[in-house]
């Protein structure tokens, strides 16, 4: 008989989770608290209690190619960065594609999940939810936690004294929409995260002045890279992976602050990062640096006390008649239908195996999905998760001994805190294709480049060299999709389409093309040999 999964929640982490279950054979139950799926990427105009809140001019920070599903590109007219609608409107079409609608039982929530009292043999848990004012249990084989990690909201007024004096307005930037309501006023934006830019940049262009306080700083990055392609095709190649893994330190830093200051020079503009080794998130705003050209956005230190109508920042200066506040400070997040002694939050931390599994386990029937924010995009690496954790309840794969991955969360907590730093907002922070690898590895889907060259030289050097899409993972292994090989060569016919709005009548004159493509011809040999761009 097929095993039964709970799934917790009807995000991209569940839908992603309900595909994985089917594939697997596997019968699944998805329980969604509100009445559609989409999760964080449903925007509502107004805030709701328990569901991650948006404004409403989200744009991704991870473009089409790197953020679709691994059987499952998106469609060839998609513009290459997505508004939010843009993005629900894919998972809709995932959603109907792969028929798992009829798994989610909507305006249901999981209330609490426990161990059966046989669990020991049976690794079966018991789940009570709610729908309707009604309570129901039911017993399942294994669990799914998909319920997001981006709901509660972290603002930590102790560290502004003087905040309960204040007299304006102040609220977390979850609770922001839209610019509406702010013109002419003077808003201090705290953080300097991807929501606190792109709140900032937004407010601007209708208040009076907007600050921006940083405590650290951090480098800002335009979507658009080398040739006017998507940033994230260029950075996450499998070459330059490698170099990132290899060279010195200091020798990253420099690239890295050369390659950060190419766009401005950061410590110009106040935004450079006090640390600069760390390969912090950076932020994804094209236009934060102009807004602070144009003096329309002020960069400022952190705040050291704020008075009833100023703010008094550490290098000493004031800020008069500040009208509203707003913590774009990140999130914490727990998961209060589960006994601590699952999983247990602390300081916004959690013990899991490869941010999955609690190792304390006598069956590995639970596991976190999507509880990671890794330097590439979310949706391929939550799918991965799902392939490995639903052939682990299969009983296809298995985990190591507890007291080995005790020590394997040690070792990898103390690589994240040497890479990312300490703060709060890199607590799940990880390297992209590593990780990608190393699940791909468990279930036997990663590529083998050797292998490759030998039988495929052409794709072969497409995966090394070309962007490390999701496409990849499909190729060897369980899963294995027919039509990998060919997502991988019409990725760039993809990325172009929705640019290609104007018609170009191509050049007639033979002399200069002829010479484009002898130069051309050399660019691909120089290119080949030094070997560091896709395209
Ligand atoms: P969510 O989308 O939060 O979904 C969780 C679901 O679980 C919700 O539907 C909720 O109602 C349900 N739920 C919760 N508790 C219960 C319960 N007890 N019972 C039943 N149901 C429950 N990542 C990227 O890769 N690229 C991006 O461009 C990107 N942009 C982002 C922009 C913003 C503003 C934020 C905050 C994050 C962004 N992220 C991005 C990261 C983001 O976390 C992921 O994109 C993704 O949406 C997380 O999906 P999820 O399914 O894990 O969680
Ligand atoms: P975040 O990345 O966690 O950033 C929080 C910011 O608040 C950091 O700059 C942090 O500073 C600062 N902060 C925290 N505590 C503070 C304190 N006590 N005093 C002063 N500053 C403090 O949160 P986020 O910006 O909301 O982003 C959450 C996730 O959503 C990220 O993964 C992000 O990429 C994603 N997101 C994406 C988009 C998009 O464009 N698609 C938009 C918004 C968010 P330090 O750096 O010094 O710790």
């Amino acid at each position: 008989m097929a095993k039964k999964v709970a799934v917790i929640g009807a995000g991209v982490s569940g839908l992603i989770s309900l595909k994985c279950c089917v594939d697997e054979g596997l019968e699944p139950t998805c329980f969604e608290r509100t009445e559609d799926i989409g999760g964080l990427w449903r925007f509502k105009e107004n805030v709701e209690e328990g569901r991650a809140s948006i404004y409403q001019s989200v744009i991704t920070n991870t473009s089409k190619e790197m953020s679709c599903f691994s059987d499952f590109p998106m469609p060839e007219h998609f513009p290459n960065f997505l508004h939010n609608s843009k993005l629900l409107e894919y998972f809709r079409i995932v959603a109907r594609k792969f028929d798992l609608l009829k798994y989610i039982q909507f305006q249901t929530t999981v209330l609490s999940v426990t161990k059966r009292q046989d669990f020991s043999s049976s690794g079966q848990w018991e789940i009570v939810t709610k729908s309707n004012g009604k309570e129901q249990s039911a017993v399942f084989d294994a669990v799914m936690v998909c319920s997001g990690h981006h709901i509660l909201p972290h603002i930590p007024l102790q560290s502004f004294p003087g905040i309960e004096r204040f007299k304006g307005q102040y609220f977390h930037s979850r609770q922001y929409k839209h610019p509406e309501g702010f013109e002419g006023k003077r808003i201090l934006v705290i953080g300097m995260g991807n929501s606190a830019s792109d709140i900032a940049v937004e407010l601007s262009k209708k208040a009076a002045q907007v600050f921006i306080s940083l405590r650290q700083g951090s480098w800002v990055m335009s979507r658009i890279s080398d040739d006017g392609y998507p940033w994230d095709v260029v950075f996450h190649t499998r070459f330059s992976s490698m170099l990132r893994n290899v060279l010195p330190r200091m020798v990253l830093k420099w690239m890295m602050e050369r390659q950060m200051n190419r766009w401005f020079n950061h410590e110009n503009y106040g935004l450079e990062p006090q640390n600069k080794y760390l390969m912090k998130e950076p932020v994804t705003n094209d236009d934060l640096p102009s807004r602070v050209l144009y003096g329309a956005i002020k960069v400022k230190s952190r705040v050291k006390e704020l008075t009833e109508t100023s703010a008094i920042f550490e290098d000493g200066t004031v800020e008069e008649d500040i009208d509203v506040i707003i913590f774009a400070t990140g999130y914490t997040f727990s998961f209060p239908f589960l006994e601590d002694s699952f999983v247990k939050v602390e300081n916004n931390m959690v013990s899991l195996y490869k941010y999955m599994f609690p190792p304390h386990l006598e069956k590995p029937t639970l596991a976190c999905m999507g509880l990671i924010q890794p330097l590439g995009s979310i949706f391929p690496t939550v799918e991965l998760q799902a392939r490995w954790v639903t052939r682990v309840f299969k009983g296809l794969c298995t985990l190591p001994s507890e007291s080995t991955m005790r020590a394997d969360i040690i070792k990898r907590n103390e690589k994240r805190v040497d890479l990312f730093g300490e703060s709060q907002s890199q607590i799940v922070q990880t390297n992209y294709i590593d990780y990608l690898d190393e699940l791909a590895f468990e279930i036997g889907a990663k590529p083998d480049i050797l292998s490759f060259l030998l039988k495929d030289p052409k794709l072969a050097m497409q995966l090394y060299f070309g962007p490390c899409s999701s496409y990849q993972y499909r190729l060897v292994g369980p899963g294995q999709w027919e039509g990998a090989r060919n997502a991988i060569f019409t990725q760039k016919q993809r990325i172009l389409k929705p640019l290609k709005t104007r018609s170009l009548k191509a050049s007639s004159n033979f002399p200069i093309s002829f010479l484009l493509k002898i130069l051309g011809l050399l660019a691909v040999v120089v290119g080949f040999f030094f070997q560091l761009q896709w395209f």
